[in-house]
């Protein structure tokens, strides 16, 4: 007969949302034994934004165990020893290749049966291949993605190779931008490429080929940042793609061709179109929404026991009514935590409350974004001076905020503002506020 492991509590994916999940589930009074995390990758939890910026470094780069889970949100770092102290089974290295969520149990790549109760879906994402736009060429050694690990430790070999060569990078979202910014600071050439008419730095599923994304970046915003880019040597190439490669003879691409007809020389190539939720172990067995899996203000999926969190989870934002899947660490981190909370003390949880909000962190830039950026944006701030912002005011409501170069306080209180979607009336009278309207709100 096979062999079934029985758990209380299963985690797939062993990702940001898994490691937040996991300190949750031990202050909650989970029991040795009762809990199982199984995870792709062959370590444990670890903060995923720093890859595309302290593991780039030239100088004392970030390596594990310094980032493991907590520690971005100041909390306890949770090593491998921490898991064998709690009792918690880290089943490391193991895909599971098919979950049946009416009989509960989870089958793995090795052959292994797990059951469980209670199973926490945080699956999370996959980088979208040049291949799904019909560009080949991926499979090259000086291609890289990064979303994982092994891409961290590929692409810092490959930049090791080719120093004061010639990098370009697809894509003007977060990823791009951020690995542009780790490229030049290695002294690499550096040309970024992408179809819009400016770096977008994020957006709802952002999609390179994809015209019709929601960008943070307002023009005024987005120059700001390729000036700066631009001052450090980094070029751009924007409103085009790439179509094609050119391979030398052991297979290493040399150079891009790009729609517009031009050819850019490359030893290194980064690709950062967009990702995609890690859906398909549930599709036919879950309702899925907005191309991830559909839960309500518990994180509970449309199985009573299966919960789903990070960036699969399609969830209800209450700030803007809607459903919506958020792509970002702070978010992964929270759901997580609300899951666990709803999973251990379902009376006393109420619905999921959360105010959305990303940051990124490039050369010695720094911005943080809460809310939506929907309706008017206002821009306020010295646009010289490197402290700056925007409002997003829509239907008389401020309902997104981002600042640049912020202390702690002002970053706090931009969140605070958001959160209340104070009205506004005079547009142009809350630009010449400023930061002033969030600080005294
Ligand atoms: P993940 O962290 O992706 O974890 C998913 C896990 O599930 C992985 O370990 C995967 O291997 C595993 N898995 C998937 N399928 C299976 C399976 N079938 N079997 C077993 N295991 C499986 N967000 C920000 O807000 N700010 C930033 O500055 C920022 N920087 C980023 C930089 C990089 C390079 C990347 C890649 C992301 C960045 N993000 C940032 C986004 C943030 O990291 C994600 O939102 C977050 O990691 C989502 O957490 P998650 O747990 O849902 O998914």
């Amino acid at each position: 007969a096979d062999l079934v492991r029985a758990f209380v509590y299963v985690i797939l994916g062993g990702g940001v949302a898994a490691g937040y999940a996991a300190l949750e589930f031990t202050r909650k009074g989970v029991s040795p034994g009762e809990l199982c995390i199984i995870s792709e990758e062959p370590v444990a939890p670890y903060e995923r934004p720093a890859l595309s910026k302290g593991f780039l470094l030239p100088e004392s780069p970030a390596r594990l165990p310094s980032f493991h889970t907590c520690v971005g949100a100041n909390e306890e770092r949770l090593t491998p020893k921490w898991y064998k102290e709690h009792g918690i089974e880290l089943v490391l290295g193991t895909r599971v290749k098919s979950v049946d969520v009416r009989r509960k149990k989870l089958l793995t790549a090795t052959g292994e049966t797990i059951s469980y109760k209670i199973l926490l879906i945080a699956t999370g994402a996959r980088a979208l291949k040049l291949e799904e736009f019909g560009v080949d060429g991926s499979e090259a050694e000086n291609v890289c993605y990064l979303r994982d690990l092994a891409d961290a430790n590929g692409l810092v070999n490959v930049m090791q190779s080719c120093s004061s060569g010639n990098a370009v990078v697809i894509g003007g979202g977060y990823i791009g931008m951020e690995c542009a910014a780790s490229l030049a600071i290695n002294k690499i050439n550096v040309t970024l490429v992408f179809p819009e008419v400016h770096c977008i730095c994020l957006s709802k599923s952002y999609s390179f080929f994809d015209e019709a994304v929601a960008r943070l970046f307002t023009p005024k915003i987005a120059s700001y940042y390729e000036e700066y880019y631009q001052s450090k040597g980094v070029k751009f190439v924007k409103g085009t793609v790439l179509t094609s490669f050119e391979f030398d003879s052991s297979g290493k691409v040399m150079a891009v061709n790009l729609r517009d007809g031009s050819q850019l020389p490359a030893d290194l190539v980064v690709v950062g179109i967009g990702i995609r939720p890690n859906t398909s172990l549930f599709e036919g067995q879950l309702t899925l929404e907005k191309g991830g899996i559909k839960v309500n203000g518990k994180m509970q999926t449309s199985n009573d026991s299966v919960y789903a969190v990070g960036d699969v989870a399609a969830f209800p934002v209450k700030l803007f009514g809607e459903t919506r899947r958020l792509e970002h660490v702070d978010s992964a981190r929270k759901s997580a935590k609300h899951a666990v909370a709803a999973i251990m003390e379902p009376k006393k949880s109420g619905e999921f409350d959360y105010l959305p909000f990303f940051y990124s962190r490039v050369f010695g830039l720094s911005w943080q974004f809460y809310g939506d950026n929907v309706g008017e944006a206002v821009h306020f701030g010295d646009y010289s001076s490197g402290t700056f912002g925007a409002y997003w005011i829509s239907k008389g409501h401020l309902v997104g905020s981002f600042l640049e170069g912020g202390t702690k306080e002002e970053y706090e209180a931009i969140a605070k503002a958001t959160s209340l979607k104070p009205p506004v009336e005079d547009l142009a009278e809350l630009g010449q506020q400023g930061l002033n309207f969030a600080l005294t709100i």
